[in-house]
């Protein structure tokens, strides 16, 4: 068999099997996992970091390129308002049915006392400094957020990819102004990001062709940094009720693209193979967003139009799978600390849950971070963040796998209401 000739998500899926094989192997031995942390390691954070590169200057071409394709502020209008429409109402559900997961199963109530206190001894110095970073978000002003959506200065606002809101602002009111001045004026301009668009598109094509060592290297570092065993299993109720809701919102999203395109659950799931891979191995929607456009526009047929607007800003706003985990982490940390949470308060808990995922950045670990927010509002103890550091990581892992999917079910449906999927 050819190496070089298997499909992409083929060779990821066996980068990342052959990492933690590599890693349990050198784990045999006493200095193993450092020499995987300076050996390994840095080959890993060097693919994220090419990765993130792309991110800024991705959406900015293809936001840019993606409006003023559009010729006119109406079509933009009646495409931006079903975008926002659906990626709300997907994550309401998903939060929805975090809830419903979480409350039948009641994975708060096997966990034992000896096992809680042991769970927040051994972390909470990690949870004490998410919370901090929650507690500077906490108390801005009511509308700080919008505020927050409009930059005083693009270079600044691109300087950081924790800015992804402030850099699809500009790009978005950039475009609409391109589309506003008359044709032959902004021409050089629209030929110009056009062409950037194409370049940038190029560059993670060769990113692209390191994915597989790429993701061997993070599998294997995760590997050696894992917790203990122990502490896993005694959270395995939870993250069994995370990943049950994690899976049910993939056959929803299944059932969504049938429903409204036609396309059956295996073309989507071959489709979005590579994307889905690469969003497990890296815990982060924004560097894989530059997979999840070649996923969603060469496989499954949507047109570049509808692509490049729908998803860079899906990546920022649109989180299902950290909405639906911070709905079951929530009253997970709840039930283990004896609180009952009526009606009203899990009915909270579907609001802040909601803001919550929007504003988490698309990054491994920022769905906790703003977890605690919503334990705020819901007056769950925020020390209860400890009990559940454990297993982050490899929840993290599953809820971006949907963070991504669900991103790719909008703009399939978005695309499919205004005649622009390929058959
Ligand atoms: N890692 C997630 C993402 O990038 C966000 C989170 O839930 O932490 O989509």
């Amino acid at each position: 068999m050819n190496f070089k000739k298997l499909p992409l998500h083929w060779k990821i899926m066996i980068g990342m099997v052959m990492g933690i094989l590599f890693a349990l192997m050198m784990n045999q031995w006493s200095s193993g996992a450092l020499w995987i942390s300076h050996w390994i390691k840095p080959w890993g954070t060097i693919f994220i970091n090419a990765l993130k590169l792309i991110a800024v200057p991705l959406i900015l071409a293809s936001l840019i390129k993606g409006v003023s394709d559009l010729k006119d502020v109406s079509k933009l209008s009646k495409m931006g308002g079903k975008t926002i429409g659906l990626y709300l109402m997907t994550t309401v559900i998903a939060v929805s049915l975090g809830l419903l997961v979480v409350n039948i199963i009641r994975p708060g109530h096997s966990i034992s006392e000896t096992t809680r206190l042991e769970l927040i001894e051994n972390y909470s110095q990690d949870a004490s400094q998410k919370i901090e970073a929650a507690r500077a978000q906490q108390e801005a002003a009511p509308l700080q957020a919008i505020v927050d959506l409009v930059p005083d200065n693009i270079f600044k606002a691109a300087s950081d990819n924790g800015n992804m809101l402030q850099v699809i602002f500009f790009a978005l009111f950039f475009g609409i102004s391109l589309m506003l001045v008359p044709e032959e004026i902004g021409k050089p301009v629209k030929s110009f990001f056009d062409s950037l668009n194409e370049v940038i598109l190029k560059m993670i094509d060769l990113i692209m062709l390191a994915a597989p060592y790429g993701v061997f290297s993070l599998m294997a570092a995760l590997v050696v940094e894992a917790p203990s065993v122990d502490l896993f299993q005694a959270l395995g109720m939870y993250a069994l009720s995370v990943v049950i809701g994690l899976a049910l919102m993939i056959v929803f999203y299944w059932l969504l693209v049938y429903l409204f395109t036609g396309k059956k659950p295996a073309f989507f799931q071959s489709g979005m193979g590579p994307a889905q891979l690469l969003a497990f191995s890296t815990s982060s929607s924004a560097a894989t967003l530059p997979v999840t456009m070649e996923c969603v526009e060469d496989h499954l047929g949507v047109e570049e139009e509808v692509s490049s607007f729908v998803l860079p800003i899906g990546a920022t706003i649109n989180m299902d799978g950290t909405s639906l985990y911070q709905a079951v982490a929530a009253v997970f940390i709840a039930q283990a600390f004896g609180m009952e949470l009526g009606f009203a308060a899990q009915l909270g808990i579907v609001a802040t849950a909601t803001l919550a995922s929007i504003g988490s950045a698309a990054v491994p670990g920022a769905g906790m971070v703003m977890l605690v927010i919503v334990l705020a509002q819901a007056g769950i103890p925020e020390a209860g963040l400890a009990l559940i550091f454990a297993v982050d990581r490899p929840l993290d892992m599953c809820r971006t796998v949907v963070n991504v999917s669900g991103d790719a079910t909008v703009s399939m449906i978005v695309a499919k209401s205004v005649g622009k999927l390929r058959d």
